[in-house]
């Protein structure tokens, strides 16, 4: 795919096409307990938002909210190190200040990646497996909103066509996938084109249909139990109605 150009008036109209919210449920009530009352997704003690420096362009001349990221230990010197010359990492000001327009393409696809098959077909979209153990959504994919889905698809094959070292990278990043899964002898949960469950079998690559038993469920999602053990050890405080979705 040839590089082109992008600039933040693209990144505006990618905005504009990217509003839906994951699912109806604010995901958030779950995770936050576990993580000193903050969402796992919006505290870069967790995850360090990484953009394009044409997006952070257009953040800057919209809002305040965003500045460059400091590193302040070896994992996060080691994730600046790591970041290709037209990336950057920033951080907000925090989820108490959060602008809903001015969300970066990353928080709006949290906690979702897209998947590109060994032939490079998009065929979904697949979750951030290191959250796994705090991010309630993704234990969760059975109420991901199909909207959502077809935002997210819509969002990065506009990207793609507009930066194709994007494309790389997720054609990269669905490899890792693959390796990290078959390693743990796992299969790889996704969200196909339709909001449908999608399975992978990680050292073929072949993809199946999911049912109901496949949805992932993550510790300390699995019971209500091991949820309101790990709160405890948090020193969190247990949601009304625990893990439930409802
Ligand atoms: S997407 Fe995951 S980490 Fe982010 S607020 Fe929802 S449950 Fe928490
Ligand atoms: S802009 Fe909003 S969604 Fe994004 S990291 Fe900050 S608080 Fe979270």
């Amino acid at each position: 795919m040839p590089k082109t150009a992008i600039t933040p008036d693209d990144f505006a109209s990618l905005y504009e096409g990217f509003t839906a919210p994951v699912s109806r449920f604010d995901c958030g009530r779950k995770c936050a307990p576990l993580n000193g009352g903050e969402p796992v997704c919006c505290s870069t003690q967790n995850a360090v938002p990484v953009v394009h420096k044409v997006e952070f362009e257009l953040l800057k001349g919209r809002s305040d909210l965003w500045s460059k990221f400091t590193p302040y230990d070896y994992a996060t010197r080691q994730i600046v190190a790591e970041l290709t010359s037209d990336c950057m990492a920033i951080h907000c000001k925090g989820a108490r200040h959060c602008e809903r327009d001015n969300r970066t393409i990353a928080c709006r696809g949290f906690p979702f990646y897209p998947y590109l098959t060994r032939e490079r077909q998009f065929v979904g979209i697949g979750t951030y497996w290191v959250f796994e153990d705090r991010c309630w959504m993704m234990s969760n994919l059975e109420i991901v909103d199909r909207a959502f889905v077809e935002q997210f698809i819509a969002t990065y094959e506009a990207l793609f066509v507009k930066d194709g070292s994007e494309f790389t990278t997720y054609v990269d990043f669905s490899a890792s996938a693959r390796r990290v899964y078959s390693r743990w002898k796992r299969e790889i949960p996704l969200l196909g084109r339709a909001g449908e469950l999608l399975v992978v079998e990680p050292s073929t690559g072949t993809i199946r249909l999911g049912r109901k038993k496949d949805f992932p469920k993550a510790r300390p999602f699995t019971s209500e139990k091991e949820y309101r053990a790990a709160i405890k050890e948090a020193g969190g405080e247990v949601p009304n109605q625990g893990l439930r979705a409802v």
